[in-house]
């Protein structure tokens, strides 16, 4: 089987140590969204040691400018991206550790371990000389955790052009082939009185309460959810309206100033992100009207839905390669989560898959990665990257 040889090839270049170092390397180096400028440092370093050219664009956050390297073969091809972010949540830093199979430690699983795997896979084609045809651009940025960052250096990057005709993104989701999923925003809507904060039995008469206003505010929501349940995708789920956070008043019997509620809306491939966020926009005025206390609402989009066509020659070379290093192609399925995936699919119109190690504890201090899935990881990365390269995936053989 040339294709089943073709990978053992590309295989003996794939170093788990190399490939390890340059994870713990990336993880060592704290990167809360928002500062991941000296994560960024690191991984350019990484590469201009392999040889590289690395381009540093700002994208729009000069405090952590991109990463950006290509690696390009002799004739002239299709470009695969790998694309990964460098921040993680804001949590404690957690050093990185080997522990058996594991890699722990911050963004282990989201997602420097991936990150490193792709790095990995561009390394591994390159010293194999098998890429026939095309080009690997490798790009890395700050700025995607939402609520302290929103994708808006990725969007800057798109728009400059920096961006492939075809994305793999290694997030920690392997069990599937995502070809659907959920549009994603975040709201923050704060509701005041304008008088100071007073005893109850003191409490001015003509003063609305907060959080009276901020119950009402999630029973109408309740209601929406409710009428949401109608709306949905047979692959990426219902439309939903969800409430994380509630926080008002300081003691049992002070009539409190301030109420402040956060969650989310997602909708359903097909939706009109533009009418959703109207739609909130209108519901936080009427509460506004009916409570006479001020809503200040914060509305931010994320990222859109999208789908992708199961038929796509991309997705038949993803599970090809799949084929070949696993014994089995993916099962298609649903995204659970909003990811850079999805803004791929709606700002720039090219398909991007989601496919990324075994791992865990995502935005909790106990990250872990398989280590034996990484490297999976990277044989299969660097095998899409050889098919795809050339216009005519038959050439690559
Ligand atoms: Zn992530």
């Amino acid at each position: 089987m040339i294709l089943a040889s073709m990978a053992d090839n590309l295989g003996t270049f794939v170093d788990r140590r190399r490939l390890l170092s340059i994870a713990e390397r990336l993880i060592a180096a704290p990167s809360p969204t928002g500062r991941a400028g000296d994560a960024a440092n690191v991984l350019a370093a990484i590469l201009a040691d392999e040889g590289f050219s690395v381009d540093r664009p700002e994208a729009g956050h000069p405090k952590a400018p991109a990463v950006v390297a290509r690696l390009s073969a002799a004739s002239p091809g299709r470009t695969l991206q790998f694309e990964g972010h460098l921040d993680t949540v804001h949590l404690p830093f957690v050093p990185p550790r080997v522990d058996g199979d594991h890699l722990t430690g911050s963004g282990a699983s989201d997602m420097k371990g991936g990150l490193a795997a792709a790095v990995e896979a561009m390394l591994a084609v390159r010293d194999s000389g098998a890429l026939a045809a095309g080009t690997i651009l490798l790009t890395a940025h700050d700025l995607h955790e939402s609520p302290w960052g929103h994708g808006q250096q990725l969007d800057h990057m798109i728009d400059e052009g920096i961006v492939g005709e075809a994305v793999l993104i290694p997030e920690p989701l392997g069990d599937r082939l995502p070809i659907a999923g959920r549009g994603l925003a975040c709201w923050e809507a704060v509701i005041r009185r304008p008088g100071l904060p007073i005893h109850e039995v003191l409490r001015p008469t003509n003063e609305p309460s907060v959080i009276e206003a901020g119950a009402e505010l999630v029973a109408r929501l309740a209601r929406l959810d409710g009428r949401l349940a109608a709306e949905v995708h047979p692959i990426a789920g219902r439309a939903s309206t969800f409430v994380g956070q509630i926080h008002a008043g300081d003691i049992y019997n002070g009539f409190p100033q301030i109420c402040r509620l956060e969650g989310t809306r997602r909708w359903i491939p097909g939706t009109d992100a533009a009418t959703v966020e109207s739609e909130f926009r209108a519901l936080a005025n009427e509460l506004a009207r009916d409570s006479g206390a001020e809503v200040d609402l914060t509305y931010r989009f994320v990222r859109d839905a999208f789908t992708l066509d199961p038929a796509h020659p991309f997705v038949g070379i993803f599970q090809e390669a799949h084929q070949v290093i696993s014994g089995r192609t993916l099962p298609t399925g649903p995204k659970p989560i909003a990811d850079d995936g999805n803004t791929f699919f709606a700002r720039a119109r090219i398909p991007a898959i989601t496919h990324g190690p075994r791992a865990g504890g995502q935005h909790t201090v106990e990250e872990w990665a398989s280590i034996d899935d990484l490297v999976r990881l990277a044989r299969l990365y660097a095998l899409v990257a050889v098919l795809y390269g050339p216009s005519d995936p038959g050439a690559a053989s």
